[in-house]
This record gives C-alpha cells, structure tokens and sequence, in this order.
C-alpha cells in the first residue's frame, strides 16, 4: 500500500525559492495498490497525478473523496486529465453543504464565470455519491469510513484501510477551539475528542492539519486549523505509528517547516511519546507494507 502526497499545503498554493522542498500544491493525496486507487481531495496537486495515471495500465477505476469545499481542495478538479478520458470511470464522494448534492457543487465550480468549460466536457464516466458522517464503505480488502472533523464549514476526516494497513486524514480540523498552551491540551483534547481518538487509535498513519505554530495558531482561532502542539497531543493520544504534518500555512518557507518538525518532534519527546513525526511534502512517497 502506498500513501503519495501531491499536495501539502493549505489555503492557497505557493511557488518560490522559499518552497522547494516541501512544495505549494494544495491538498492532494494518493492512497494506492496495484489494484485500488483512492484520491482524497483535488487541490493542485491533482493535476499532476492526472498526467501520471493517463502513463499508467491500471487505476482506470478512481475514487475520489472530498473532505470539504473551500477552494483549495477543489482548485485542481478542472485540471484532472482522467475527466477527459473515456477509458476512466471516477467515483466522487462528498458530504453535500448548502447545495443539495456534490454534483450541484460540481457544477458551481465547472461553468462560467470560474471557468471556460462544463462537466459536459468530461468523457469519463463519473457516479457522484452523496455521503454524511456514517459512512462505511467495505470491499476486496478495502474499508473506507468518514467522521465529523471541527472546521468552520463542515468537514470530514476519512479512515482508509487496505491490506491490514490504516491511514487517517484529518485536514482543516481545528482540535480546540480556543487560546490554548502546551500544559492544558492533554486535558482539553481528551475531554472534547473521544471520538476522535477512537476512530485514529492505532493507525498506522494520521496525517493531520498542523498548520500553524502554537504562537501563530493563538492569533488565528476559529479559523479551522491546528497548532501543531495540538496536533501532536492528539496523535499521542490517539497512540497512532506515524504522524504527517499537513495543510502548512502558505507563508511559511521551507526553513520555518523544518522548525515546525523540530519543534513538533521536541515536543512528542517531552510527551515521552511514541509517535513517529514527519513532514509531509509534494511527492514524498510512503510504502506501508
Ligand atoms: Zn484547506
């Protein structure tokens, strides 16, 4: 089973000397075997595993899920080549919000005036798939599960699981909702997320919103988006293997993301934790066997 991030960044994707190495594509991850492939969210970074599944003889069968609406995990959608291709067939899944069904929200982001052409255009065949919160997905060896996450439009986390392996994606969820320090969180994060915990608990890979430092996060609450000491409490909590720090703030450069590990890593050994952490970054590869 492999895990491929496309994108890493949050809110807006970024370009530059200051982010050659951990990338500005928006949200966009693959999770995959030989067989399955799975696509959560359509940030920018799909654009680019677009171009590498038309080279590919599988995956001609995508899922494609949606952890919310706001711009950066759709901006990619138009530019994902496999909509245009009919040997493909692509599921979408998303919690409607507002509208009544994700091919409603489809339709807002393919028309003009935000953008030339129509879904019309796309000459594979899609199922659009209207999901909330309970949903349970089981098939050949693959389990897909959706849970309610914190952000200011709602927003869900998924549990994926394949070949006895679990990866869990939590994006643009804000743990607590309030000024907080490291000293109070295990308290804060133990009393609002019991269900949270429970359905991370012993994941092979959590890779969750740590947008901001604790001093940052301080100045942005309400926002949806976690410091990453929360970030960390929460996967400690949890006792998953491995942490992936995700969704960073668009200003921060290469440097202050390696700041972010150090300090993050500084602060699980303080914990005594188990917790592996890691940054994730555009095109970092994961084989989990
Ligand atoms: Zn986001």
């Amino acid at each position: 089973m492999k895990v491929k991030f496309w994108g890493t960044r949050g809110s807006v994707a970024v370009t530059g000397k200051n982010h050659c190495k951990y990338g500005g594509n928006t949200p966009c991850i693959e999770i995959s075997n030989d067989e399955e492939i799975i696509i959560l969210d359509a940030g920018t970074g799909i654009r680019e595993l677009g171009i590498e599944l038309l080279k590919k003889k599988n995956h001609k069968k995508i899922s494609l899920y949606f952890s919310h609406f706001h711009t950066d995990h759709i901006v990619g959608l138009p530019f994902f080549l496999p909509f245009y291709n009919n040997e493909f067939e692509i599921d979408i899944f998303g919690k409607p919000y507002v509208y009544n069904s994700i091919e409603e929200i489809i339709d807002l982001i393919l028309k003009p005036p935000l953008f030339a052409i129509t879904k019309d255009e796309f000459k594979a065949k899609i199922n659009f798939h209207n999901i909330d919160v309970d949903y349970i997905h089981e098939e050949n060896g693959l389990k897909v599960q959706a849970i309610n996450l914190n952000h200011p439009n709602p927003t869900i986390g998924y549990k994926i699981e394949l070949q006895g392996k679990s990866v869990v994606y939590f994006t643009d969820n804000e743990l607590i909702q309030n000024n907080h320090t490291s000293h109070n969180l295990k308290d804060l994060i133990t009393e609002n997320h019991p269900e949270l915990i429970k359905f991370c608990t012993n994941a092979d890979i959590l890779i969750h919103d740590s947008s901001y430092f604790m001093d940052d996060y301080n100045k942005r609450i309400g926002w949806g988006h976690s410091s990453n000491y929360a970030t960390a409490m929460f996967a400690h909590l949890a006792n998953v293997k491995n942490l992936y720090l995700f969704h960073y703030e668009p200003t921060y450069s290469d440097d202050k993301i390696d700041e972010l590990l150090s300090d993050t890593i500084e602060y699980l050994n303080q914990l005594n934790s188990s917790v592996n952490c890691f940054a994730s970054a555009d095109f970092l590869e994961v084989e989990l066997e």
